[in-house]
């Protein structure tokens, strides 16, 4: 999937929402999607590196982005509908979300695992999802209805599908995120709104070298290697596809 090759106006007249779009893969996959015509939201914790990213959209002569700074460790349900509510006000519509935000939390035996850091990473990597998402949901059937198509992407990992020793509540949270993708899609089959999850596998960033630190990260994939199969997943040519988890490294 990672051949895909987009048109350079798949996203025209699209609003896309990133979360974690500051840095790594989701900072990747905002400029990504405003170079294919999209508008997109931004959303992160550090105000400086979305306006970055904003700068770089505006810049290149792109869609003007939106910033929405907020931190998903803090951010309740009244919170993230009244983001909707702005969405709605400001845009009129949204077409995808990629929930790409991330915490990977400390890598330690299971007897380890501090109560404190299992609710931050699960607030993080999965309450947070599952709240958005429903402030979203009305948004995005409403665009799936009027447009003929929304789409939800989740961020999977691969001890997402087969856990592995030390990783503890990270791996834990992304089996979470694709069993929610599995009931909503099921739940969401006939109303044109797709949910999947991508498993970026993995990647240069500042999480993998977290969790690999002596690993070369010029053995890895970048961001943009991996853009095709983002693209691909959030615009209409994987129109039908949902319930589904897309891999973009295949061993
Ligand atoms: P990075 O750590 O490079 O980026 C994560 C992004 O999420 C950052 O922009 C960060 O904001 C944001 N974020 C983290 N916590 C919060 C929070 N509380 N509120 C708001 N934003 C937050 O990670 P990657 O780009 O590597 O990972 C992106 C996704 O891909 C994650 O879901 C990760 O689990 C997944 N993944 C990554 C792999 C890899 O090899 N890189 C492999 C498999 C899955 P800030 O910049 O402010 O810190």
């Amino acid at each position: 999937m990672l051949d895909y090759q987009a048109p350079c106006d798949l996203l025209k007249d699209k609003v896309i929402l990133v979360t974690g779009a500051g840095d790594g893969i989701g900072r990747e996959a905002a400029l990504t999607y405003a170079a294919h015509g999209a508008t997109v939201i931004l959303l992160g914790r550090t105000s400086a590196k979305l306006e970055a990213v904003y700068d770089q959209i505006e810049a290149a002569g792109h869609p003007l982005p939106a910033i929405v700074p907020v931190d998903l460790k803090g951010a309740t349900a009244a919170h993230y509908r009244g983001m909707a509510e702005t969405f709605s006000q400001q845009f009129g519509r949204l077409d995808g979300v990629l929930f790409n935000a991330g915490l990977l939390g400390t890598l330690s035996p299971f007897e380890h695992i501090q109560e404190k850091e299992w609710d931050e990473v699960m607030q993080v990597n999965v309450k947070s999802e599952f709240l958005l998402t429903q402030a979203l949901l009305p948004l995005l059937r409403q665009s799936a209805k009027s447009h003929g198509d929304a789409t939800i992407i989740y961020t999977s990992s691969s001890v997402g599908r087969k856990g592995r020793a030390y990783w503890g509540t990270y791996a834990i949270s992304k089996f979470a995120i694709e069993g929610m993708m599995e009931v909503l899609a099921d739940e969401l089959e006939n109303t044109g709104v797709r949910v999947n999850t991508l498993n970026p596998g993995g990647t240069r960033t500042k999480m993998r070298a977290s969790a690999f630190p002596a690993e070369d990260p010029q053995t890895l994939k970048t961001p943009a290697d991996l853009m095709p199969l983002y693209l691909y997943l959030i615009g209409p040519d994987s129109r039908g596809k949902t319930g589904q988890t897309f891999v973009a490294q295949p061993k």
